[in-house]
């Protein structure tokens, strides 16, 4: 088969070579947060490469720290997983279903002489860990019977020692240059409660120790995941092959039968995005210090976030598959996420006209009560479309910036005695400036009868024309602007004693209460278009109302990212 990256050349040779018979991956989130756009990356990369091979891709709750993760976590991290369209049929697990197995293995290291109990409290562990360039010193508990080790992690699993008292290391060595091979926490105590286990457990496995078991009962075959990984690969064999020899061996007999090949792990780089922080952490912090309306903001990366703004699961696919699968770390510039649903949506959604800051027209020599019924297309780029029609009457908005009193050259919008055409309708000629206490309220307009739908018969030039709605017919909405929410590139290289959160940009969120085509009061959640002239927009799922809808911008309509690129 046709590999088109890296993960999948060592796929390729893998079932070439036989190593394996098919290809079986999972998506591992720890419950602590809500998914992000890194995760989807991570996400279409796992699911997809299952469904290119024609495997399987588990969903498996990274579940080993019992303080910080929660039910409402995991819940929202299966409707994201489902929502970008990937599907783990009756394949949820949990590193905790593993913690008996993980239990029982941890004793047949111990018994091996593998792994021994250490009673060196936090400072301790890091002063005998050594450094970078000096290698670390063994544990005075290193070598201590195995009866003894076996006993106190007997009495540690029984609730019988106190948490920071002892914890189990696998026994491998201090001088490696591989830090995570100097004798790593495998088992440590935690008193807390647990979301799926309550109060069973006192103690619980490391992730470097439970991931790569969780990976082997599962089947998994390529254990997919990010360079930071990398260092903890040989920690991941040391546990897996260690096992296995102790089976292998037939000195032990583990209580479910083990797959007969070794899962596989390959890591990737990270997706990191301007303007924009990425990790849970990071984004609890904002969503805890009310910079954000919720995990669901529109102006963060969650998946969720993304979602109530507007994104698609195919653009988000679309700007997996693009940006690629690398082995080196790099930013990608979000105007190229913008690029993505911009590039679908011109072609799937139709046009809409709306006034953000509404300027008033009157029409001096249209009858008054006279309508006219105009046609204009719903999506130039999409004559399926079709058409709809426009309401034209006495009284019309237009955005109050589509008029200067005092224009400079090549000002081709509206001002006093210029002709612009109203798009889909008529020319009209500015008359008179109406104001009040110094400020425009109102315009005065003649149109001009000959121009209807746009063109005039002697085809004289009018260079603007401007979106408008009908006052008689408008709907009122509500439209939020989003800019970065971010001021800086990159808000987490920032000078010393600043924090992330000091480059919120205040202005992030702009409200607008606009008026409407009338179709736009009869709207569902998630319904989208294009406004004209202000790009592309999406009924809000929280906060609409039947009468008063809500519409995020997705994204303007300006696509700097193409315009970059194309030279
Ligand atoms: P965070 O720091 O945001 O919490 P994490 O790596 O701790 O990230 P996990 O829940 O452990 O989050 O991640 C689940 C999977 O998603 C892992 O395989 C991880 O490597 C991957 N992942 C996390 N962040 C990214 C990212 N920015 N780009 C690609 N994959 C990611
Ligand atoms: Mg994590």
């Amino acid at each position: 088969m046709e590999s088109s990256n890296f993960i999948q050349d060592f796929i390729v040779e893998d079932l070439g070579n036989g190593r394996y018979g098919k290809v079986h991956t999972r998506f591992p989130p720890e419950p602590n947060g809500y998914l992000h756009i890194g995760h989807a990356k991570s996400i279409c990369i796992n699911f997809g490469t299952a469904i290119k091979f024609k495997g399987l891709c588990n969903l498996r709750f990274d579940d080993t720290n019992p303080a910080k993760e929660e039910v409402e976590y995991v819940d929202s991290i299966k409707e994201d997983v489902k929502w970008l369209g990937f599907d783990w049929e009756e394949r949820e697990y949990y590193a905790s279903d593993y913690y008996e197995l993980c239990y029982e293995f941890a004793e047949q290291l111990i018994s091996a002489g593998k792994a021994y109990i250490c009673h060196l409290k936090g400072d301790e562990v890091g002063e005998y860990r050594g450094t970078l360039t000096s290698a670390g010193n063994n544990s005075p508990w290193r070598e201590r019977p195995i009866e003894e080790n076996l006993e106190i992690f007997r009495k540690m699993r029984a609730g019988e020692v106190e948490e920071g008292e002892a914890f189990l290391r696998a026994k491998i060595d201090m001088a490696s240059p591989n830090m995570n091979m100097r004798d790593p926490a495998i088992y440590r105590i935690k008193k807390e409660t647990h979301h799926r286990t309550g109060n069973k457990w006192i103690i619980y496995p490391m992730y470097d120790y439970a991931h790569p078991i969780g990976d082997w009962i599962e089947g998994i075959t390529h254990s997919i995941c990010t360079l930071e990984f990398e260092d903890h690969r040989p920690l991941y064999e040391w546990v897996l092959n260690e096992i296995k020899t102790l089976i292998d061996s037939g000195s032990y007999i583990p209580s479910q039968k083990m797959p007969a090949a070794l899962p596989r792990q390959i890591e990737f780089a990270r997706l990191n995005l301007t303007y924009t922080v990425m990790s849970k952490r990071l984004l609890r912090e904002l969503v805890e210090n009310n910079h954000v309306l919720g995990w669901d903001d529109p102006r963060i990366p969650t998946i969720s976030g993304l979602r109530r703004r507007g994104y698609t699961p195919s653009s988000l696919r679309e700007f997996a598959e693009r940006i690629g699968v690398a082995k080196a770390d790099s930013v990608v510039d979000i105007q190229f996420l913008y690029f993505c649903i911009r590039e679908e949506l011109n072609k799937s959604v139709q046009r809409a006209m709306v006034v953000l800051d509404p300027l008033k027209i009157v029409i001096t020599n249209w009858e008054e009560g006279k309508e006219d019924i105009l046609e204009v297309e719903n999506n130039p780029e999409n004559l399926e479309h079709g058409n709809r029609k426009v309401v034209f009457g006495r009284e019309i908005y237009i955005e109050r910036d589509d008029f200067m009193e005092n224009p400079p050259k090549k000002y081709f919008r509206l001002s006093p005695g210029s002709e612009v055409r109203l798009k889909g309708a008529y020319y009209i000629t500015c008359k008179e400036v109406i104001k009040k206490d110094g400020e425009i309220v109102e315009l005065h307009c003649v149109y001009d009868p000959e121009s209807r739908g746009g063109e005039t018969p002697d085809a004289r030039k009018v260079r603007g024309t401007l979106h408008w709605i009908n006052c008689k017919t408008a709907a009122d909405i509500e439209v939020r602007l989003f800019e970065n929410l971010f001021t800086l590139e990159n808000p987490t290289a920032i000078p010393e004693g600043k924090n992330f959160m000091d480059y919120v940009d205040k202005d992030s969120l702009v409200v607008k209460q606009a008026k409407a085509e009338p179709m736009l009061a009869d709207v569902k959640p998630y319904d989208r278009f294009q406004f004209l002239r202000h790009g592309y927009f999406c009924v809000d799922s929280k906060d609409s109302l039947p009468q008063k809808p809500v519409f995020n911008r997705i994204v303007g309509l300006k696509d700097t990212w193409a315009k970059l690129n194309s030279k």
